[in-house]
This record gives C-alpha cells, structure tokens and sequence, in this order.
C-alpha cells in the first residue's frame, strides 16, 4: 500500500466513527490533512458515513485544485488553519449537536475562551476556544471573520454553525473535536 493509502486510513475511519455516533449527519461535516505540502480535504457533499480515498481533493498551501472532485466549499477555513501554525497537519469541521447548540446560545462571547472548563480536559486536549462570528457558510464575510480570529485560539466555534478543530494529526483533531463537543454538553446541561 503506498504512503497516501495508508495516510487516508485514520481519517475515514474517524469521519466514519463520527457519522455512526451521530455527531456528523448528513454531508455537513467535512475533513483535512496535510501530506507532503499539499492538503487533501473530502469534497464537496461528501458523506462522512461513507468516505472513501476517492473523495478526497488534493489541492495546494494556495488553494489550488491539483486532482480530485471538487474540494469542499469550507476550504478556506482549514486552509487558514494550516498557515496560521505549521505543526497543524489536520482540521475537522462537523455540525455536531452540542457544540451547534452551544454556538448559537453563546454567539455574543467575542472575546476569551468561550467554553467553560468544567473537567480538565478541554484545556489540556485543545486549549482555548474561540467565538467566530455568524455569516453564511461557504462566504467570503465568513472566510473573513476566521481570518481576523484564527491567530488568537487554538479552535473555534462558528457561530450559528459548528466546531472546528485542528491537530498534530488527524487523531488528534478528532480527539480534540470529541472533546470540545463533551465540554459543550457539560456546560449546556450544568447550565440549563
Ligand atoms: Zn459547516
């Protein structure tokens, strides 16, 4: 099995464990690493229940379209995750129930980590979360706002939207969007 084959491997069996437990639905969700410079990101209306190696677009540090379906309209999002801090080599995007429901109830926090750390292991998984302010998904106003907040936390809720989470690796931005999910729960529930 080549190199890329067997890179692939973590990230559909983690878009799939994230699809089966309902935490990704739909075509909403979509993933990226980064593999000898260049980012593979799962296409556009791609289903995370059935991801295969074929749905990836390999595109360039610029964006550029080098093979693959068309890349997913969130590109930028991971794309500005990446030249933000070298050591990203993953980005998971879903529209997870808790961390959503969090987002909407909390899209007034503009600045400091906005999610309380009730156990200790959002900190010590993610680190600080920041608050990304609402526009449609896909446009260049939201691109935008990820670009004036991306340098400050190390991941993020989109306000009215969902979790973003990037890792040393796609495991570990799984593990992190896990996390932040759980943290949005507790919080959620110990504050009702
Ligand atoms: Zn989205």
């Amino acid at each position: 099995m080549d190199e890329l084959s067997k890179k692939i491997e973590d990230p559909v069996w983690a878009a799939r464990s994230l699809f089966e437990r309902g935490k990704a639905t739909g075509s909403s969700a979509n993933l990226s690493f980064v593999h000898r410079g260049h980012i593979y990101i799962t296409s556009s209306g791609t289903c995370f229940g059935r991801l295969t190696k074929e749905d990836f677009s390999q595109v360039t540090m610029d964006k550029e379209h080098i093979t693959g379906k068309k890349p997913s309209k969130e590109l930028p999002l991971h794309q500005m995750y990446y030249l933000k801090d070298k050591k990203i080599q993953a980005v998971v995007h879903t529209h997870s129930f808790y961390s959503t429901l969090f987002s909407c109830k909390n899209k007034g926090v503009v600045s400091g980590t906005v999610v309380p750390s009730y156990t200790p292991y959002l900190k010590m998984k993610v680190g600080t979360i920041g608050m990304v302010p609402y526009a449609e998904p896909g446009s260049e106003e939201l691109f935008g706002y990820f670009k004036d907040t991306v340098d400050y936390y190390d991941a993020f809720l989109l306000a009215n939207h969902g979790p973003i989470v990037g890792g040393k690796s796609i495991m570990d931005a799984f593990y992190g969007i896990e996390e932040l999910e759980d943290s949005c729960r507790i919080a959620l529930t110990l504050e009702d």
